[in-house]
């Protein structure tokens, strides 16, 4: 059963029209027309050493593909950006360049506002991936066979970077539609008009690629197998479990989990079709939590409120992601941890909260103090896990660090012709750049082994 069809009986579709719906869900930050590009790009300092660039994950030379929107080579600005991050047209609409190189940004003063690098980033790349302009040849095709668990961020990039050497790459994944979380995860707001797939063909107008859609490694292959039958391995399967929370009366209906959720929404036709709860609350303190929390208020929820452990300094989510959600009516409540999901016959009608002291290292402990909430539907937004079954039974190689796989500065594992990389290896920041990122070092790093076997 879907997770949008657990929420029923506690929760009704239909709260606004289809086109209400429409209405709310435009736009986050509207692109550039190329007149503002310009303006913008004319704020640009065009700094030596770049601070932007070294806050970028990718390392994207941002000067230089600013400078080429200013001289009209938006085509040439692309090639700047993409060359770095194939994925640069979903990542100008969904990094945090707030804390990334916007922040950096020497004109990010009191007096002034950082240069919108996210937005001329998106205005340098739409057109090409739009019109599937080809920037990049692949090489004379080699002998080499790849095969890549995962397509999504960390999977298609590296899938991107093998094809263009010559290598022919073969990407399975257990669902129907290639780019992951880019598909299934992101807030709907932020990833209209369908970019996720645009950006995935953009991938593989390149050729030397070929998707295996509905294959589960575990279940349908094993990585033996891989292993045997491919020169290189490249695990990119993200965190496919959920956390729990481990509370009282947690298995009751309109207990539901984000991710999950979030996968219906971003799947469904008709958003007005999907049930919506009336009282939501939200536990977890990550850009999931903020995600849910402003689509269930677009979607048409009266009172959306998420509640943290930690206080507002410990949120993963930025302050910029804070003020979002406030600014869509989302209430927050900080330093309160979930006690008992409250329910009557079977359906949840509320939560009690314990009420928590952060201590300076980050340590929380309970006050003692409780309070309760009314809620029709709890989401929950704490965190996806890598489960022990994830990586099939011929894993046993593969150390695991923190939950995670551990990889070296290559994103190599500890097998043999097996890398690694996106959320599911561990000291990672968890954000598509650094998927994407992760993606592109281990080509690198692959392509070099396959010069050597
Ligand atoms: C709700 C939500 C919102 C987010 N919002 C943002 C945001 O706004 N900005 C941002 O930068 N980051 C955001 N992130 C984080 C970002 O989406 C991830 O860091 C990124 O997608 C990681 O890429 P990946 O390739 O490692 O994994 P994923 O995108 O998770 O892709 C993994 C792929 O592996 C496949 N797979 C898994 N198990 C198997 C298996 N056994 N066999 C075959 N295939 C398998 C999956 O189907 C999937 O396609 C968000 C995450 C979530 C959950
Ligand atoms: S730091 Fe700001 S001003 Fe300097 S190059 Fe980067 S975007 Fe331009």
């Amino acid at each position: 059963m879907s997770n949008s069809k657990k929420a029923s009986k506690n929760s009704s579709a239909g709260k606004l029209s289809e086109d209400q719906i429409k209405a709310n869900f435009t736009e986050m930050h509207p692109p550039l027309a190329a007149s503002q590009a310009y303006i913008e790009a004319c704020r640009c300092y065009f700094c030596y050493e770049a601070p932007c660039t070294t806050a970028c994950p990718t390392g994207i030379d941002i000067p230089e593909f600013i400078k080429r929107i200013q001289t009209g080579n938006t085509k040439g600005s692309a090639r700047k950006i993409l060359e770095q991050n194939i994925m640069g047209g979903m990542c100008a609409r969904v990094c945090p360049t707030e804390v990334l190189c916007e922040e950096a940004c020497v004109r990010n003063t009191h007096e002034s506002k950082p240069v919108a690098i996210g937005l001329l980033q998106r205005y340098a790349t739409d057109e090409v991936i739009e019109k599937k302009v080809p920037l990049f040849e692949r090489i004379a095709p080699t002998d080499k066979k790849i095969a890549i668990v995962g397509a999504g961020p960390a999977g298609m990039s590296c899938a991107h970077r093998l094809a263009a050497c010559g290598h022919n790459v073969t990407v399975f994944d257990k669902n129907e539609k290639a780019g992951g979380l880019n598909e299934y995860g992101i807030a709907a707001y932020k990833a209209l008009n369908d970019i996720a797939q645009k950006e995935v063909d953009y991938i593989l107008s390149i050729g030397g690629i070929e998707i295996k859609p509905g294959v589960e490694l575990g279940v349908d292959f094993t990585l033996d197998k891989l292993r045997e039958e491919y020169d290189a391995v490249f695990m990119a399967i993200g965190l496919p479990g959920i956390n729990r929370f481990k509370i009282e009366g947690e298995a009751v209906e309109g207990v539901i989990d984000a991710v999950e959720y979030i996968h219906d929404l971003r799947q469904a036709e008709l958003m007005s079709k999907l049930p919506v709860g009336d009282k939501v609350v939200v536990i977890g303190g990550g850009m999931t939590a903020i995600d849910i929390a402003v689509q269930s208020k677009k979607l048409g929820a009266s009172e959306v409120t998420i509640v943290y452990r930690r206080d507002k300094a410990n949120m993963k989510a930025s302050e910029h992601e804070q003020q979002y959600a406030q600014v869509n009516d989302v209430k927050l409540r900080y330093c309160s941890s979930p006690k008992t999901v409250l329910s009557k016959g079977g359906h949840v009608t509320g939560i009690e909260f314990n009420v928590t002291e952060v201590a300076h290292d980050g340590s929380i402990s309970e006050t003692g103090r409780t309070y309760q909430l009314e809620a029709d539907v709890i989401f929950k937004a704490i965190g996806q896990t890598l489960p022990d079954d994830a990586l099939g039974e011929s894993a046993g190689g593969l150390t695991i660090e923190s939950g995670r796989m551990a990889v070296n500065d290559d994103r190599k594992t500890s097998l043999d012709n097996v890398w690694a990389g996106g959320d599911c290896v561990s000291g990672g920041e968890d954000l598509t750049v650094s998927a994407v990122q992760d993606g592109k070092l281990a080509a690198q790093s692959i392509h070099e082994y396959l010069q050597n076997i």
